[in-house]
């Protein structure tokens, strides 16, 4: 719970700030429905039968992809669609800090695109999309749908007509690189910000928990509604234990005309 001297402390760093940037993760979305990877209720302890035999990690890895894309494509559709998923409070509340010329960024893990649908419109995806996805054989760009939706259990592309020629999402899987042109653009608005907000991320996943050694400026902020399991900067000047829909509650009325 986030004491009246952590709310006037977030309140005057937030007020005195005009470049934000918010490093997000899985957490964001938890309150949308959609399950992070690492808590008690996340997916890695609540994988299913299914997939039981199986580590979480190896199943969104490049590896599944290619060895066995049978199991890769099922646990993709049964685990990854967020398609029907509505914005919360926390990424309504982003949109307006971006509207209202406080947010410059939000750097975000996640892929299943609820910044965009909340309106925010500077978000640097750097592990990738659910909402786009492409042909490995030819490289051309298809609607994240088609992967959910097509009757192949394999999706292929249309174009190619290769049996190799399978249609992947646009997601980082695990053992691949990260998007550079995006990463870029992460890091620089990190290191312009003069406040950065983590929130939602156990920062444990490599190496997007090494972007926060990028903030040079006044402000770092953390909340998430556990205590992390990871060192945290020593430059931290706030961390608040409380889910993010409540902390973001209080700043949309901070915000209030
Ligand atoms: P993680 O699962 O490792 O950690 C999530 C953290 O958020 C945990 O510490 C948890 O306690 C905290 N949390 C959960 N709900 C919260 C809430 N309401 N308020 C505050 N804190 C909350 O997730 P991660 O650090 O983002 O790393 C895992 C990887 O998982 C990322 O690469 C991301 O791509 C992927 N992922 C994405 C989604 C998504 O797109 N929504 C969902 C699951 C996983």
């Amino acid at each position: 719970m986030i004491t009246n001297e952590q709310l006037l402390l977030l309140e005057k760093y937030l007020k005195e700030s005009n470049n934000i940037v918010f490093f997000g993760g899985a957490g964001v979305s938890t309150e949308s429905g959609i399950p992070d990877f690492r808590s008690k209720d996340g997916l890695y302890n609540n994988m299913g039968v299914d997939f039981s035999k199986y580590k979480p990690e190896y199943l969104l890895s490049f590896a599944c992809l290619y060895h066995e894309p049978d199991v890769f494509f099922e646990f993709y559709r049964q685990k990854m669609n967020t398609r029907n998923y509505k914005p919360n409070i926390t990424h309504n509340v982003l949109a307006k800090l971006e509207e209202i010329g406080k947010l410059s960024a939000i750097v975000t893990q996640n892929i299943d695109g609820l910044h965009q649908k909340a309106g925010s419109k500077n978000v640097y995806e750097i592990h990738g999309t659910t909402s786009v996805c492409h042909c490995m054989n030819c490289g051309r760009e298809y609607d994240g749908n088609y992967i959910f939706d097509c009757d192949e259990n394999i999706p292929h592309c249309q174009y190619c007509g290769d049996e190799d020629a399978i249609i992947r999402p646009n997601v980082v899987l695990y053992g691949e690189n990260l998007p550079e042109y995006t990463v870029s653009k992460a890091i620089s608005a990190i290191e312009k910000a003069d406040s950065l907000i983590i929130g939602g991320t156990s920062l444990t996943v490599w190496p997007a928990n090494t972007f926060l050694s990028y903030f040079k400026s006044n402000h770092l902020i953390i909340i998430n509604n556990e205590p992390l399991d990871v060192p945290v900067n020593e430059r931290t000047d706030l961390i608040i234990t409380d889910k993010l829909g409540n902390i973001f509650t209080k700043i949309d009325e901070m915000f209030k005309e």
